[in-house]
């Protein structure tokens, strides 16, 4: 007997059909003898039909309010999921995440788990029962619901399989695991048998959103065993073979199996660009740009700063597209005050990556990549790179033939 952790995002739990078919899952899983612990999403659209309403009465609602909002679909979700449960005659229970108690800061729509205390959890499957959790959601410690972040239901599952210590947490979604890249983009993509924690770690953090990036680094910091796999296939298949299924994040480099240069193309579509001009280059001029910015708790990504020309330089950085508009504003504010000459920007940038561990014993592979882009005629606006990764900023309208430009030139469609 072991526990493991399932969850389901918002395609398994599109309709109350796909619902009655994740309770079948569960079931099996369940009746082969496991503790079983789920982490269902807000049901297909649903988090994006509540955060739309509360964008039809404010074009910045309160971050609180709006959490209180949005955190709403996945206490629908556990609910439906415990009677569909029961509908098959298994004992099923329901939490959300302040009943649990899953305790996070306060800052909200992009909180951070700090706690989770499993007792109430445990007492239920000692009982025989399975136990169902909302993800996404957490309790700060002033009794305020506080979201996690896009996404963040595989986080919500990968924390409690780490604070439970589970032996497996299993994240069912609507495509049967990691690709090379998305297959919705790629259609040559190619399932991923196993893919090791670091790169895994990259592609998520460079825009995979197959998984959420937070749960993959608990995965790494608590080694909790993770899969991506299908809930799109019968449920009650043979559970030997589902257990096999999928990509599995493996630990070992190893145990990757497919050693190839590159592993992954990641993308990410929203990002923007802003460049303030005429900065007079001396120390702490980075610190005076950045300082203000991180201070609106603004994430900035890529950053370059140009030679110097009379003692005036260029400073550019990335931001994600949501926060254009704020950062823009920031550096608006301190533009005088640190002598700049201007501040301009583009929002229609996209940012294009390459990974693999592969890349730590090759040369040749930036090279590569950037002949594959001069060849489609695609200009490069930033570079960044790291020891699994180079990363590319362009415009936003060649994203797509910059990703399948890339998928040939590495050969990732063939095994
Ligand atoms: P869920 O609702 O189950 O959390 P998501 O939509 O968040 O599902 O994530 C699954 C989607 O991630 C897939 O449908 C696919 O389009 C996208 N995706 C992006 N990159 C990859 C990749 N490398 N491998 C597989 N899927 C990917
Ligand atoms: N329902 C939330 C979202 O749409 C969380 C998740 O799906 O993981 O972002
Ligand atoms: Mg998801």
């Amino acid at each position: 007997m072991a526990l493991i952790v399932h969850k389901y995002g918002g395609t398994s739990m599109g309709s109350t059909d796909r619902i009655k078919n994740v309770a079948q899952r569960v079931a099996k899983w369940h009746d082969a003898g496991h503790q079983i612990v789920v982490v269902p999403s807000a049901m297909s659209g649903e988090t994006n039909r509540l955060i739309g309403l509360a964008r039809q009465i404010s074009d910045s609602p309160d971050p609180r309010e709006l959490d209180m909002i949005a955190s709403t679909g996945e206490q629908v979700s556990v609910g439906l999921l415990a009677m569909a449960l029961h509908a098959i005659g298994k004992e099923a229970v329901s939490y959300a995440g302040w009943q649990v108690a899953i305790k996070t800061d306060s800052a909200f729509t992009k909180a951070r788990i700090q706690s989770i205390d499993d007792a109430k959890v445990r007492a239920d499957l000692d009982a025989g029962k399975v136990v169902i959790i909302t993800g996404f959601q957490g309790v700060d410690g002033f009794g305020n619901i506080a979201t996690l972040g896009r996404g963040g239901s595989d986080t919500s599952a990968v924390a409690i399989a780490a604070a439970m210590k589970a032996s497996e947490c299993l994240i069912y979604t609507d495509v049967d695991g990691v690709y090379t890249t998305d297959p919705r983009v790629v259609s040559e993509a190619r399932r991923l048998k196993t893919v090791t924690f670091e790169e895994m770690l990259e592609l998520a953090s460079l825009g995979s959103k197959v998984l959420q990036s937070r749960s993959v680094e608990f995965a790494g910091n608590y080694r909790v065993p993770v899969r991506v796999l299908s809930s799109l296939t019968d449920p009650l298949m043979p559970l030997e073979e589902e257990a096999d299924s999928g990509t599995l994040i493996s630990f070992e480099e190893d145990s990757h199996m497919e050693q190839a240069v590159i592993s992954g193309i990641a993308f990410n579509r929203d990002e923007a660009k802003i460049t303030i001009l005429g900065v007079p280059d001396k120390p702490g001029v980075a610190y005076h740009i950045l300082g203000p910015v991180a201070d609106a708790n603004i994430e900035v990504d890529m950053i370059i700063q140009n030679q110097s020309v009379e003692g005036k330089t260029d400073f550019t950085f990335t931001v994600s597209r949501g926060e254009y508009t704020k950062a823009l504003g920031v550096l608006e504010g301190i533009k005088d005050e640190i002598g700049a000459a201007s501040v301009i920007g583009d929002a229609k940038v996209s940012k294009v990556s390459v990974v693999g561990v592969g890349m730590r014993s090759h040369v040749g592979v930036a090279s590569q990549m950037f002949r594959t882009l001069s060849e489609e005629g695609i200009n490069i606006l930033m570079i960044s790179t790291s020891e699994i990764k180079i990363s590319v900023l362009i415009d936003e309208k060649y994203m797509e033939l910059a990703v399948r430009a890339l998928h040939k030139a590495f050969d990732l469609e063939k095994a």
